[in-house]
């Protein structure tokens, strides 16, 4: 019996031990219900040793008596087993004035219904008792469920090896080490060479970290224990620790072994450190206290290495992170645009592409998409292609699912009025012409007013490489072109609304990490101000600047901001023209893609603006146009 189907037993038993009692509490309608008070059997052994009984009653094959005092009051008492024998020699040494009978039971069984509303209370108690623990020691059992999760060679339905993970190749070549390692370990011992403990993968979330790990374990040949780091944090305390016990002895026990736990930071988040103090915190504590010791207690003899994944490095506690814990950190990045080619290829397998599709559109046109992302454009794609019972995946429904994948569904239940349509119109018109005049942002691929998700028009902008590095000029470009929607409403409309919301969120946060991290602020220097989450070891420390720098950074944030409005102002006044036709082009096709665009910018001159950066009473406003 597993123990859910323990626990499902004993529930049932409980429901009809609690059934029973409420029947016997308030009787059968059949049976008179018995109304002799029951008093304990001390109280009896008082009342004759005091000569005080004047009878008692026995009813054959029960332990309980009928007594009758010599005030005629009657009353009921168990005698205790043990006692049932010699009681009544007991009783008539005692106390011989005693008038002692024997009945036969009656029919019906009133006794055993004494019995029962006597004892039926305990025995539920107990069984609670039992039902709660036995879920506690159910919940230490479920734990350990990574027995049922081990993977040994071959037994698994679909086996994933590094060749289904691409485009990640360090942390394959790092994860290939690893398993040369286990399965020669002597090998590197003979150099005196540590094999290392822990191997930790970070990097954003759908960039593969889960999806390596499960290759090593299909390429590794030994067993393979995961878990993710959430089947650890517990409602009872201690049991997430002796879960981390119970996995590293089972490890160790089938050495070499893997144990990979996913998602660590539910368990390893900083101590200490922020977000509420209280039980869970403190079992949290608990278990990953019993994590570091582990990877403490074992050694390079023992043959287990420990594999971690998180996309949150920044706060797990730095004790984890020492030498001799995860002595390897393998960052699993975002792809490059060959690394997109390799995913696009691994996940393209199996889904016909039309003639005007290939590996290398789909990786260019998809910069900052993780493998994921590419993975879930190729289904959405294959979904189209299919529901329009197309027999290969054509332009027409990648570009598609690239606009679905990047602003979501199609929204056609926003009704919108022919106001509001004009207004995102110009909207949109703006961000467009303000990002394709500015040399510093990306090229426009889209411009569209049809809603998707939460956006109700958007301009889709690409890169033309894949960039790691931002210049400060391209910032500024950045955040004129997010401020080129608005400004376009002021322009046309004189009256604002509340669509730049997410654009001006965006402004403030690039204008912000200009000044505070960036060392990009006009005036204060090459600074970082301020402690962001899992930075220092003391918590509340967020502010580590004095109030007079702190107006100073809003005043810089102020200034950029005002900045990039006032050279998106610049560019649209320039442009005037060319805003109302594009906006009108905007109402009449909804969406414009990259050849109606370049129609539209045919002849439009970039736009340079300079930013000279100095005190407040410099003119910043001092620009050519080249
Ligand atoms: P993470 O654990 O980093 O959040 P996953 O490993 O769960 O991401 O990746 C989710 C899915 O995305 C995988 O199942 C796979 O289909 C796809 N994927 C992610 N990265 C890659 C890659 N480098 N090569 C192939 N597929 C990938
Ligand atoms: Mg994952
Ligand atoms: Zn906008």
């Amino acid at each position: 019996m597993t123990s859910s189907q323990r626990t499902r037993v004993l529930l049932v038993l409980l429901a009809v031990a609690t059934a029973f009692l409420v029947f016997v509490t308030f009787g059968g309608d059949d049976e008179p219900v018995d109304t002799t008070p029951v008093r304990d059997f001390g109280v009896l052994a008082t009342l004759i040793d005091d000569d005080d009984i004047q009878s008692v009653e026995f009813t054959n094959g029960s332990a309980t008596v009928l007594a009758t005092t010599v005030d005629g009051e009657e009353f009921r008492s168990i005698v205790p087993p043990g006692f049932t024998d010699d009681f009544t020699e007991i009783l008539l040494a005692a106390s011989p004035a005693v008038d002692v009978s024997t009945v036969n039971a009656p029919a019906g069984g009133t006794d055993w219904a004494l019995l029962l509303r006597t004892l039926a209370p305990l025995a539920l108690m107990i069984l609670l008792v039992w039902v709660i623990l036995a879920r506690m020691s159910g919940g230490k059992r479920a734990g350990k469920k990574f027995t049922a999760k081990t993977r040994k060679e071959g037994n698994d339905i679909q086996e994933v090896t590094f060749a289904d993970v691409a485009g990640a190749t360090e942390a394959v070549v790092e994860l290939g080490e690893i398993r040369e390692f286990l399965s020669d370990p002597k090998r590197f011992q003979n150099m005196g060479a540590k094999i290392p403990k822990g191997v930790l993968l970070y990097g954003p979330p759908g960039t593969g970290k889960t999806l390596l790990a499960r290759a090593v374990a299909g390429e590794a040949g030994v067993p393979f224990f995961s878990l993710s780091g959430s089947d650890f944090v517990e409602m009872f305390a201690g049991v997430g620790a002796s879960r981390v016990r119970d996995l590293f002895e089972q490890a160790r026990k089938e050495a070499p072994a893997i144990i990979f736990v996913d998602e660590i930071d539910a368990v390893g988040r900083h101590r200490g450190g922020g977000a509420g103090v209280g039980a869970g915190n403190e079992e949290r504590e608990q278990t990953l206290n019993q994590l570091l010791v582990e990877m403490d207690g074992f050694d390079v003899e023992t043959g287990v290495i420990f594999i971690a994944a998180t996309n949150r490095p920044d706060i797990l506690d730095p004790a984890l992170l020492r030498p001799g814990r995860f002595d390897r950190q393998v960052a699993v990045e975002r792809p490059d645009l060959a690394g997109r080619r390799e995913i696009a290829a691994v996940h393209a397998k199996g889904k016909p592409l039309a003639d005007d599709v290939n590996i290398e559109t789909i990786a260019r046109r998809t910069p900052g998409f993780t493998g994921a992302d590419i993975a879930n454009l190729l289904n959405e794609a294959a979904l189209l292609s299919a529901r329009r019972s197309k027999s290969a995946i054509s332009h027409a429904e990648l570009d598609d699912a690239l606009d679905r994948v990047i602003a979501g569904p199609e929204k056609s239940s926003t009704t919108l009025s022919d106001k509001e349509k004009l207004i995102i119109a110009y909207h949109e018109a703006g961000h467009a012409i303000v990002g394709h005049v500015l040399p510093g942002s990306d090229p426009i691929h889209k411009v569209s007013i049809i809603a998707r998700g939460k956006a109700l028009g958007w301009t889709l902008a690409l890169p033309e490489k894949d960039k790691v590095l931002m210049s400060r000029s391209e910032l500024g470009d950045e955040m004129a072109m997010l401020l080129g929607g608005r400004i376009a409403e002021e322009m046309i409309f004189g009256d604002p609304t509340t669509g730049a919301a997410n654009d001006i969120e965006r402004v403030t946060a690039i204008a912000r990490n200009m000044v505070t991290n960036f060392g990009m602020s006009p005036t204060l220097g090459l600074q970082k101000f301020g402690v962001g989450v899992g930075e220092s070891y003391a918590a509340g420390t967020a502010q580590n600047y004095s109030d007079v720098i702190a107006s100073r950074i809003d005043e810089d944030v102020q200034l950029l901001v005002d900045r990039a409005a006032e050279e998106a102002r610049e560019v649209l006044d320039l442009h005037r023209g060319l805003l109302d036709r594009m906006a009108e082009a905007l109402i009449e096709c909804e969406t414009l893609n990259k050849e109606d665009l370049g129609e539209l910018f045919d002849g439009v001159e970039p736009f340079v603006p300079v930013r000279v950066d100095g005190p407040r009473g410099i003119d910043l406003r001092d620009r050519i146009a080249r």
